[in-house]
């Protein structure tokens, strides 16, 4: 990046003050609501990889809107000395690099500015396959709070004073490698974002998905009725929409039993 540390190393996605292209029925669709904003700080090496696909569909509308915004700070400007250094080798040895305490703490300080200290309302998350699994439930979490602050790991990682100091919380996209955080940030605010109230048209969708009773999503199906001679179930297209609620749940309940027994056992222990 060309950014120097005298330049804000910060940039904003919310794209409504600057888009020429904003027609005007856009602007009367929704309300415009940029002050008070759920907002997403985003600590990165790779600031272009933002907004991404969250620029697209449904989360780039509520992007324009001013719904949401998302603000990327460049980690390169907080690097030191004459190439803008922010990783150095591990302590004790090993490969790879680490990112350093001093350079993130900087940009940390940076990202603080302007959001609730209280951590249950703007929380503080370090992407890294140590943390907390990432589910749905932290997903209505984190929408339900002002906003949040994301740090993209990269290398091997950050050190570890880092987020002991911050008391950051970590999580994790799942069980697996990725080569740096930007892709789970995306996951992860894609999940949030659409949770958003006014971002998905249809907020009843929200409430009948996959996770939100606890049980995975029922099939789903569309026209043409018939295709390569596989018909719909018949019960969908019976209208008898009692038939239809008690097939979707017991579709529901054995697609749920077969593939996540963790989930299922989870629903009986609560349904108990
Ligand atoms: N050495 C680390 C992995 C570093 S991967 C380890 O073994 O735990 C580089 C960066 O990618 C991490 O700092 C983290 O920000 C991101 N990352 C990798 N896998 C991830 C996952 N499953 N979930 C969230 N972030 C991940």
């Amino acid at each position: 990046m060309t950014d120097t540390p005298e330049d804000a190393p910060s940039k904003s996605h919310g794209r409504l003050s600057v888009r020429a292209s904003l027609r005007p029925r856009d602007l009367m669709e929704e309300p415009l609501h940029v002050k008070d904003a759920w907002r997403a700080k985003v600590i990165t090496l790779f600031p272009d990889a933002f907004p991404g696909i969250l620029g697209l569909s449904l989360t780039g509308k509520a992007l324009d809107l001013g719904l949401w915004a998302l603000d990327t700070i460049d980690l390169r400007p907080f690097g030191i000395g004459k190439h803008l250094n922010v990783d150095d080798t591990p302590a004790g040895g090993g490969a790879g690099m680490v990112l350093r305490a001093d350079v993130l703490d900087a940009a940390l300080t940076e990202a603080s500015l302007g959001t609730p200290r209280d951590r249950t309302r703007w929380p503080l998350i370090y992407l890294s396959p140590r943390g907390k699994p990432f589910n749905q439930a932290m997903a209505r979490r984190f929408a339900a709070c002002d906003g949040l602050t994301m740090l993209c790991g990269r290398f091997e990682g950050v050190d570890q004073r880092l987020l002991d100091y911050h008391d950051v919380e970590e999580v994790s996209l799942g069980d697996f490698v990725l080569t740096g955080g930007e892709i789970a940030a995306t996951a992860l605010l894609d999940a949030t974002v659409r949770l958003l109230p006014k971002v998905l048209g249809n907020q009843a969708s929200t409430e009948e998905e996959s996770f939100s009773h606890g049980l995975l999503e029922h099939p789903q199906y569309t026209r043409p009725a018939v295709w390569n001679d596989l018909p719909i179930p018949e019960v969908l297209t019976s209208g008898n929409h009692a038939a239809i609620a008690k097939w979707r749940q017991a579709q529901a309940e054995a697609i749920t039993k077969s593939r996540r027994p963790d989930l299922w056992q989870a629903w009986l222990r609560r349904k108990a």
